[in-house]
């Protein structure tokens, strides 16, 4: 898929794009057909063709606002085609109590409240994307191996001895970011002391194109549907009880989910591999230096219990695609500290409320002190009888609008499709 002659060893851009992952190759298609030089470089090497009737375990539950932005780039139909599965309702309830609460996208006129998508269909759809633009050069697999920055742009060289330029470089290579260990920028975080365990399942009752989420004081477990009727598993649990849940053979590990989750969708069966990751809280205490961006889990990463990472990750993307793509009608440099502050100025205060709210979701359902189990039990059925709140809850959670320490939503991530990009 490498676009790029690289007999020529040198190459300038404008904007070098580390990380082609769901967040990075979306940043470049927010940027495609524009007058910049751009590169996206992604170490590893992508694999389409998958095998009929396989799955990727990883999946990620897609606001409406990233759907718009999907759409607006001109990428969510080949997602529909390789399946996403759209959810109506939601339950939620604390396994240690009494206290539930229930979404129906009903409720605020809405279709359904978003849909469960595999992580490795997105990334197929924006990946391919890239190959529409004359702008983008998709260098993989490639492997970085030093970055220099200067007061006028920015160095790099591949271990295969490619040497390549730009006046901004963008981080958008994941949680352990190379870009962000190399500029330096200290970074906030700290263990949740959890392993989310992920896997596919199947029960004998349908899903309901529901999602189900059941609070423990070790973490919480997600019923997520598929569109093939199966379901996604997203248990978080403490680390040893991660390992103990890998260990076991199929049939005790299908045992304890049913034990653990009950008998509200039939009898459960795992039908897939399982996977383990560790989970931390990871914020960046700057996203920009000069000629340089941080985006996605490079900036962030945040508790997977309400779904929220790639989605803040994407609207990261295409705001600092606006500011750019201002820059450069105003002919300003886009490595401009000026520039990427805005970007900065937009996106933190956004990422900061969410990262707030699900780690204090997580403290809060972790305790198991008798005076705050009672109250967020009763928060919980309570929220579920006030009807404006609870109609906010989910809009936020759709990604209907900001937090509300920020601005309207992002253009790309609104349902316009005037600006669907050809
Ligand atoms: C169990 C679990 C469940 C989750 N569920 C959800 C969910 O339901 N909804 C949601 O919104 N989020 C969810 N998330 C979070 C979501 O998966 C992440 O936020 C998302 O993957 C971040 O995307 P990204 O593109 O920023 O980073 P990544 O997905 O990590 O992609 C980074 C890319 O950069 C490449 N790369 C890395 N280093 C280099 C380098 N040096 N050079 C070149 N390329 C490099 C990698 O190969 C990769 O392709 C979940 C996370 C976990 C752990």
């Amino acid at each position: 898929m490498t676009k790029l002659n690289t007999t020529n060893k040198e190459q300038s851009y404008d904007v070098i794009i580390v990380g082609g992952g769901m967040v990075g190759a979306t940043l470049a298609c927010a940027l495609g057909n524009s007058s910049l030089k751009i590169a996206v470089i992604e170490a590893y090497q992508s694999n389409f063709d998958w095998q009929e009737g396989s799955h990727d375990i990883r999946v990620s539950a897609i606001t409406h606002a990233s759907q718009h932005i999907f759409e607006n780039l001109g990428v969510w139909d080949g997602m529909q085609h390789d399946g996403v599965a759209a959810y109506d309702k939601m339950h939620v309830w604390d396994a240690t109590g009494q206290g539930q609460i229930h979404f129906d996208s009903t409720e605020v006129g809405q279709a359904d409240l978003g849909h469960i998508i595999e992580n490795r269909v997105i990334q197929k759809a924006v990946q391919t994307r890239l190959a529409d633009f004359d702008n983008i050069d998709l260098l993989m697999p490639l492997q970085l191996q030093s970055m220099q920055l200067n007061g006028q742009n920015v160095e790099l060289t591949a271990t295969d001895g490619l040497r390549l330029n730009a006046q901004l470089i963008v981080g958008a290579d994941g949680a352990n970011s190379w870009v962000r260990k190399q500029s330096g920028i200290s970074l906030s975080s700290w263990s949740y002391h959890q392993n989310a365990v992920v896997c596919n399942v199947t029960t004998s009752d349908s899903h309901q194109n529901a999602c189900w989420q059941q609070f423990m004081p070790e973490g919480p477990l997600a019923f997520l549907p598929l569109a093939d009727g199966q379901s996604s598993i997203v248990w978080s649990t403490t680390e040893e009880k991660a390992q103990w849940l890998l260990n076991m053979d199929e049939h005790d590990f299908s045992q304890e989910l049913q034990v653990t989750f009950g008998s509200s969708l039939g009898r459960i069966q795992l039908s897939s591999e399982r996977g383990s990751f560790p989970l931390r809280l990871r914020h960046a205490n700057h996203y920009v230096q000069e000629r340089l961006a941080l985006i996605g889990d490079a900036a962030h990463t945040v508790h997977p219990l309400a779904g929220q990472g790639v989605n803040l990750g994407l609207l990261d993307a295409v705001v600092l695609a606006e500011e750019l793509l201002n820059a450069g009608e105003n002919k300003r440099s886009v490595g401009a500290m000026s520039v990427l502050r805005r970007y900065e100025r937009r996106r933190k205060g956004d990422n900061i409320a969410m990262l707030a709210a699900m780690d204090g979701f997580k403290r809060l359902f972790s305790n198991d002190f008798t005076p705050l189990k009672v109250l967020r039990n009763s928060g919980l059925n309570i929220a579920d009888t006030l009807s404006p709140l609870k109609n906010l809850m989910i809009k936020r959670a759709m990604g209907l609008f900001g937090s509300g320490l920020s601005e309207k939503l992002p253009r790309l991530a609104q349902p316009d499709l005037s600006h669907k990009q050809n």
